[in-house]
């Protein structure tokens, strides 16, 4: 837990992105999806403001929500949980920045990744699929196990972020599921 500081352009709140440069907390607002950054990159934003259905069907999002144990102080499986995995896999190329104690922004959690959106909707996607291959193969129901895997296999992750990210390329924050 960091002390909390004064939210204010003077700096004291830039966040450090993964290639060097510093970032405004403030200069992100919460439709934003990529930040396009001097250094010449596309980076990934993300807030936990988005739902997970940024990156996957709510049926799928439902699926989650009732296998995964959270104990933590969100309720129920969700980006913060998602973006949680991608820290754990990639350390070094995603910040994080906490911003409870900031009203001046509109989200409580502000991840920035070094690389661009469609490769963190991927990354996303393969650690989806491992979360339910674990949860799979806890259940005791043999026939699901080999429906599961079957359709793993038929399963690509490009094609199927190619996919969701032409069809449901949400708008705004306030985007709502078909
Ligand atoms: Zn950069």
């Amino acid at each position: 837990m960091t002390p909390p500081r004064d939210p204010g352009s003077d700096g004291s709140d830039d966040l450090e992105l993964p290639c060097g440069e510093t970032v405004d907390p403030h200069a992100i607002d919460l439709g934003m999806r990529e930040y396009r950054c001097p250094c010449g990159d596309v980076h990934a934003v993300v807030t936990d403001v988005h739902p997970p259905s940024r990156f996957f069907p709510e049926s799928l999002v439902a699926i989650l929500q009732e296998t995964i144990d959270t104990d933590d102080e969100f309720e129920e499986f969700g980006t913060p949980h998602l973006m949680g995995v991608v820290l754990e896999e990639f350390p070094e190329e995603v910040v994080v920045h906490d911003a409870a104690d900031d009203g001046a922004v509109g989200y409580t959690l502000l991840w920035i990744a070094d690389f661009d959106a469609r490769r963190l909707h991927e990354i996303i996607v393969e650690l989806v699929v491992e979360l339910m291959e674990h949860a799979i193969s806890h259940a005791d129901d043999d026939a699901a196990i080999t429906e599961f895997e079957s359709q793993m296999l038929e399963f690509d992750v490009s094609t199927f972020v190619e996919q969701y990210r032409r069809e449901r390329e949400f708008e705004s924050e306030y985007d709502q599921p078909i």
